[in-house]
């Protein structure tokens, strides 16, 4: 039987982000409606020839967005949140995603594990669901006129689209579903009239903890669809399919795609086989990094899989959505690095190469080269011993203080009740992100730069003292991220040009590559922190970014685990820590807010996950001295079901989101009886609101109804960064001002 290719999805922001560029444009009033829509379609068309090009069999269409497709599924099914009725069209669409003249709008949040975020649907009861898919089918109609047969529509499952979304809990979802279904069901039969031969139902939801809970709603889902008589291609991915493997092959379906790279599916495969009546989409090429192949490794799982399950695609394992375009682009990587990249173009390539392959072609040519390819690269890139050497020999010591926190506590800073302190970021103004693109142009000496960013520590520092807080920042000016900040002054790092990818409507990232053992040649915050803490009687706190962030946020080695990634990075955080420390530094913070966001999708993973994720905090900050306060901040985590391992961090202080979560976050944590330190995050910076004294009085009681007074600190709940100096200074006076009048009280 031939092998076919498929894809999933593809990358949609555009090669240089062209995409983004006309979205700001026309929310800026610059670009007219047509213009915009015109430009999403030519970014659309350009995959689908770059894919047809490269001879992928079965493309898929319909995955590019405006925004988000959750907020499309959403509006194509009429779940429209009563508070946007009124509005039209586009005008309605970006409502629902950026909000509108004080209307708020929908949720964002992480799509499962990925870096990339969705918009929530809202279920009201009232909402009665209505299809209107004229968009969707116009799109499908264009691709049939590109890629004929190839083009297959890609779906968001009504189960996954339902699990995610904001809903009563209290309805059984398989009502919510029974409204949708029938929604569904005419749209797969609107697409069998347009010739369409397969369609692609996503649903990512079952390679979660909550599939074994959904097997009734799936089982429905599959047989009404199915009885459509349009043949279904079940994506799943993300991980593997655990528990529900048994059933979810079972379902009436005429093929199911499987990530293998995440997970345990071949594991499955091989042990409960495959039906023979179905197509196995073979998900082996990383869809979420950044990695060449490894063509032996390739083929040898190809074609394992091809004696279980004859009928095989070869594929990406997720949409391309999640890469870069194009690594050729990047001529500044040494040539090495760059030949064993591979964005979404390249990954084309290797799944037609795959396929190639197994249906009996001569790829000796291309496997050489791919060989060659990895051969230069690891001469490029030898181990580094030192580094490898301390990994082998850490022990139980270099993971745990040399105090206990209730011990360590007494010898540490002494501060009024209640210390009032800021998250590390202050504004960035224009001038400032001015600075240091003029310095990486090279129009501004090293010596200039840095007597330019001193002037702003020395700023911020007066600022703060005027308005009197107790733990001062220096205010990270020089950090235009901080994640890419520590990376570019790492060994082991590399830094794409052109690697964007969309993190949510038009904001895209460009995550710095790990592909070398992490090390650290140079102090990196040293200097600034020093220049802080001269201007100062107050405590400066030193300001680091966590292992887990630092991993999480970037592209990681495919070739060690990430754990071993995540301890070579703290090890180089430790050396930070001991230099702070040796330069005066009396208070350290250690923000980690990507720690949950990495919790694996099966709940079964969570502990292993936690225990290195856990230990590679501590081992960056066991170092510090009893002296040292460490801090950490965690920013829009709720975290009551992982509160023993925050514990476990063993940080004296933690800041945290409060304001937005209503206190949740902090009921949970007093309920968990957490015993170390907590900065209660009392207002939103998100909001340009300036809180009032009033307010935020409000909001420190409730933080002494939760918790004991010496357990309590005082702070906004995040970096101000994206805030301006008139809306900071306000808010942090009447922060304080709320501080000192709750301290009198306690006082008297
Ligand atoms: N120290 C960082 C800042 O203030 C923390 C950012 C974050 O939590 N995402 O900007
Ligand atoms: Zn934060």
């Amino acid at each position: 039987m031939t092998t076919e290719t498929m894809t999933l999805g593809y990358a949609r922001m555009g090669k240089h982000r062209e995409i983004k560029k006309a979205l700001e444009a026309f929310w800026h009033g610059g670009l007219e409606t047509d213009t915009l829509l015109a430009t999403v379609q030519e970014i659309e068309a350009h995959g689908w020839k770059t894919q047809l090009d490269a001879g992928i069999d079965r493309i898929a269409v319909g995955d590019q967005t405006l925004y988000d497709q959750g907020l499309d599924w959403a509006i194509r099914l009429g779940l429209i949140p009563d508070r946007f009725q009124g509005l039209n069209s586009l005008d309605r669409y970006f409502a629902m995603a950026r909000g509108k003249d004080g209307i708020p709008a929908l949720e964002m949040t992480k799509w499962f594990d990925t870096n990339y975020h969705y918009l929530v649907p809202e279920i009201e009861v009232a909402i009665a669901p209505q299809a209107d898919f004229r968009d969707f089918l116009e799109t499908v109609q264009q691709s049939q006129a590109v890629l004929a047969d190839r083009a297959t529509p890609v779906v968001l499952s009504p189960v996954t689209l339902l699990s995610l979304s904001r809903r009563d809990s209290s309805v059984d979802l398989i009502k919510d579903l029974a409204q949708l279904l029938p929604l569904y069901r005419e749209l797969l039969t609107q697409l069998k009239a347009l010739g369409i031969t397969e369609v692609q139902i996503h649903d990512p939801i079952l390679v979660t903890s909550s599939a074994s809970s959904l097997q009734a709603a799936v089982t429905q889902t599959y047989q009404q669809l199915a009885a459509v008589g349009l043949p279904i291609h079940l994506a799943t991915y993300f991980d593997d399919l655990g528990d529900v493997y048994g059933w979810v092959t079972q379902l009436p379906v005429a093929g199911i795609s499987l990530d293998f790279t995440r997970g345990n599916n071949l594991e499955l495969v091989k042990n409960h086989g495959f039906p023979e009546d179905k197509t196995l989409g073979a998900g082996l090429v990383d869809g979420r990094n950044i990695w060449k192949i490894r063509p032996d490794h390739g083929l040898a799982t190809l074609k394992e899989l091809q004696s279980i399950a004859p009928d095989l695609r070869v594929q990406p394992s997720a949409s391309l959505q999640f890469v870069p375009h194009d690594a050729a682009l990047e001529t500044q990587l040494p040539a090495p690095l760059r030949g064993v990249l591979s964005f979404a173009e390249q990954k084309l390539g290797e799944v037609t190469f795959l396929a190639r392959t197994l249906n009996g072609k001569d790829t000796t040519p291309q496997q050489a080269q791919m060989q060659q390819q990895w051969r230069a690269f690891e001469q490029f890139n030898p181990p580094n011993p030192v580094v490898q050497n301390a990994l082998k020999k850490l022990t139980v010591q270099d993971f745990q203080r040399s105090l206990s926190h209730s011990l360590r506590l007494d010898q540490q800073v002494q501060l009024p009740p209640l210390p009032t302190t800021t998250i590390g970021s202050f504004p960035q103004t224009p001038e400032v992100r001015q600075l240091r693109v003029r310095y990486k142009k090279g129009e501004l000496s090293p010596a200039d730069y840095q007597a330019a960013i001193d002037a702003h520590i020395a700023d911020c520092i007066k600022v703060q003292e005027e308005i009197g807080l107790d733990v001062l920042v220096h205010g990270e000016f020089e950090r235009t991220d901080m994640v890419e900040y520590f990376g570019q002054q790492l060994d082991g790092f590399a830094f794409t040009k052109n690697g964007w990818v969309q993190s949510y409507g038009s904001r895209c990232v460009r995550p710095p590559i790990i592909y070398g053992d992490v090390s650290r040649p140079q102090p990196m915050t040293v200097r600034e922190f020093g220049v802080a803490q001269s201007l100062t009687q107050k405590p400066v706190k030193g300001m680091l970014t966590a292992p887990i962030t630092i991993l999480n946020w970037s592209f990681p080695r495919a070739d060690i685990s990430r754990r071993d990634q995540a301890f070579q990075i703290a090890l180089a955080l430790r050396q930070e820590i001991a230099d702070l420390g040796a330069a005066g530094a009396q208070i350290i913070q250690v923000d980690e807010p990507a720690l949950r966001e990495g919790l694996p999708l099966k709940v079964q993973r969570w502990s292993e996950y936690l225990s290195w994720a856990v230990d590679a905090f501590r081992l960056a900050t066991a170092i510090a001295q009893p002296q040292i306060q460490i801090h950490t901040h965690m920013c829009y985590c709720e975290f009551g079901d992982i509160i023993k391992d925050i514990e476990r961090l063993d940080a004296d202080v933690i800041s945290i989101e409060n304001s937005r979560s209503n206190n949740r976050t902090l009921q949970e944590v007093t309920a968990a009886g957490y015993a170390h330190q907590i900065g209660n995050g009392i207002y939103d910076i998100h909001s340009p609101v300036i809180p009032t004294t009033e307010q935020l009085v409000q909001q420190l009681q409730v933080g002494m109804q939760n918790l004991p007074l010496k357990q309590l600190w005082v702070n906004p709940d995040c970096g101000l960064k994206t805030r301006r100096w008139e809306e900071v200074v306000p808010a942090l006076k009447n922060m304080v001002a709320a501080t000192k009048a709750l301290r009198e009280d306690i006082s008297v």
